[in-house]
């Protein structure tokens, strides 16, 4: 699945819209310690279904919203967009780009968006299922994340890989199915 375009607009350390083209083949961003550049791959995890906030570095939902600086005040929401390449229609929908947006605001309320229509963040988890690119998977590794897969317990080490297979999706179905 291949990334086209992510915008930030409030998001973290980014406070006017920022548009971030991925070219073909590799990109690399690079930059001094603290300009942003993790919060990059936080804006993909977050807009990619993630919950757990301290995933994404945070404490509780606001601390991603930007929180204001010297010169400029706090924003009171936090939007990302990333448009995905659908040409070869690996999601189950007819346009060629996928865009999926997140928005939260500093009261608490979210939104949702696929192609531009209201959704619930159900739908995106479900819309990227069987992509390889939802929630928990192993897309995004953190800068942190490398030490923890070398010195994970053998047991802990099998969930890794078995994420990475797709493996993991036909357990969560025997889990669900079990329970019914
Ligand atoms: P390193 O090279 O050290 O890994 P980095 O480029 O990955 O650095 P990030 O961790 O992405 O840097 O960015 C950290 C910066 O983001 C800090 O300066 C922090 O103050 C800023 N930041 C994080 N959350 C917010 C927020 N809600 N509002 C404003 N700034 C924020
Ligand atoms: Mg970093």
């Amino acid at each position: 699945m291949k990334l086209i375009r992510l915008i930030l607009q409030g998001f973290k350390s980014f406070a006017d819209r920022t548009t971030i083209d991925f070219a073909e083949g590799m990109t690399v961003i690079v930059g001094p310690n603290g300009c942003g550049k993790s919060n990059i791959s936080d804006a993909v995890r977050w807009v990619l279904g993630e919950q757990n906030v301290r995933n994404i570095r945070g404490q509780k939902a606001e601390d991603i919203i930007f929180s204001g600086s010297e010169k400029r005040k706090a924003k009171n929401a936090a939007m990302v967009s990333l448009i995905l390449d659908n040409s070869g229609h690996e999601l189950p929908l007819d346009t060629a780009e996928v865009s999926i947006t997140r928005k939260i605001f500093r009261n608490g309320d979210s939104e949702f968006y696929i192609n531009k229509r209201s959704c619930r963040l159900k739908d995106i988890q479900e819309l990227l299922a069987n992509t390889g690119i939802g929630k928990g998977s192993m897309v995004i590794i953190g800068q942190n994340q490398v030490d923890r897969i070398l010195s994970a317990r053998p047991e802990e080490r099998r969930v890794i890989f078995e994420e990475v297979a797709g493996i993991s999706k036909y357990r969560m179905k025997k889990v669900d199915g079990l329970r019914k």
